[in-house]
């Protein structure tokens, strides 16, 4: 069905999602990498773009929060401009794992592929594939050049997070080591873990993040720069890798109850995409137990049920002024 929706309802429905998530208690910060610990739990920001680039922004969305695990969305387009959908699908692969972002089981399960550039795993992977090896440096200026290009303004690391996440991540030490045992990382793996922590320091706003999944809404155009960031063809093949693993082992509720493919970071933040149709982004620090920030779910998914909106629902949507 056709379904016509106006600027000003978007816009309704955004500030009624921000009013009435805005008191939410629950959830607790990440801990185990202890800069994140100590963000104000009460920091709250709701961000949507529209195609035409205009934004709802309410709330705290120019604080530059730990992009964490959204970066991984954001370096498996780098990668798919790199190597096109099969060969990060032959390298990787596009699987859910229905564990926890930083399983080493899933690893030991399918070991003949990382699952996803969604988990741990495959994002570490994922940093090993960006051209050109063995040059940690021209790596690293690719994937941050790449970080802009998508939210069309730069965004910094963060040095103390990027300092507190590299002296705690023995995790990810293990999982970067146990792919090379796999032939599952191709570039060194200590270099290839360093250039994934980086990412996952860098300091992002809500606002950025919602051009940049309005970027992926808009089949790689911008609509802040208006720069045709990547091919359009590559669109759905990122939408489908958030859809399936976005929430870890919450992505299928989390999917069957919002109606929209999102990303989520330790640091708070949640990326979502309704193709066609607007990126939005929320970010509050206190999460649940499978790592995603409990008011940033709960905004996106009142937006979306106040528009009646759901990727799965048959509509076609059209936003008039
Ligand atoms: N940098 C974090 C880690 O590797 C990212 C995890 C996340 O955001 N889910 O543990």
């Amino acid at each position: 069905m056709k379904k016509t929706l106006t600027k000003a309802q978007v816009k309704t429905a955004v500030e009624e999602a921000f009013s009435k998530v805005k008191n939410l208690k629950g959830g607790k910060n990440a801990n185990y990498i202890p800069f994140l610990a100590n963000i104000d739990p009460d920091l709250f920001g709701l961000s949507l773009t529209l195609p035409d680039g205009e934004q709802f922004n309410l709330g705290d969305t120019e604080y530059k929060f730990g992009i964490e695990s959204v970066s991984k969305v954001l370096t498996a387009i780098l990668i798919l401009k790199e190597y096109g959908a099969e060969g990060v699908l032959q390298k990787i692969g596009a699987d859910a794992t229905g564990l926890p972002f930083n399983s080493i089981f899933a690893i030991l399960l399918e070991n003949d592929h990382p699952s996803t550039p969604l988990v741990n795993a495959g994002a570490i992977s994922a940093c090993s594939m960006v051209t050109p090896q063995g040059d940690s440096d021209a790596k690293w200026k690719k994937i941050i050049d790449n970080i802009s290009d998508l939210c069309a303004s730069p965004a910094p690391v963060l040095d103390e997070l990027y300092k507190s996440e590299s002296a705690t991540n023995f995790n990810n030490r293990a999982i970067a080591w146990l792919l090379k045992n796999y032939n599952r990382i191709y570039d060194d793996p200590d270099m290839s873990l360093d250039l994934y922590t980086r990412q996952c320091s860098v300091g992002i706003t809500a606002s950025q993040l919602s051009i940049c999944a309005a970027t992926i809404a808009n089949k790689g155009f911008n609509p802040v720069s208006k720069k045709q960031i990547f091919a359009e063809e590559l669109a759905p093949k990122i939408t489908t890798l958030i859809s399936s693993v976005g929430f870890y082992q919450h992505t299928g509720d989390w999917l069957y109850t919002s109606g929209i493919p999102a990303k989520s970071g330790v640091g708070g933040g949640v990326l979502g995409v309704l193709p066609g149709v607007f990126g939005i982004a929320a970010f509050a620090p206190p999460l649940d137990e499978a790592g995603n920030s409990v008011k940033a779910q709960a905004a996106v998914k009142a937006v979306m049920n106040k528009l009646g909106l759901g990727v799965f629902n048959g509509d076609q949507i059209e936003i008039a002024d």
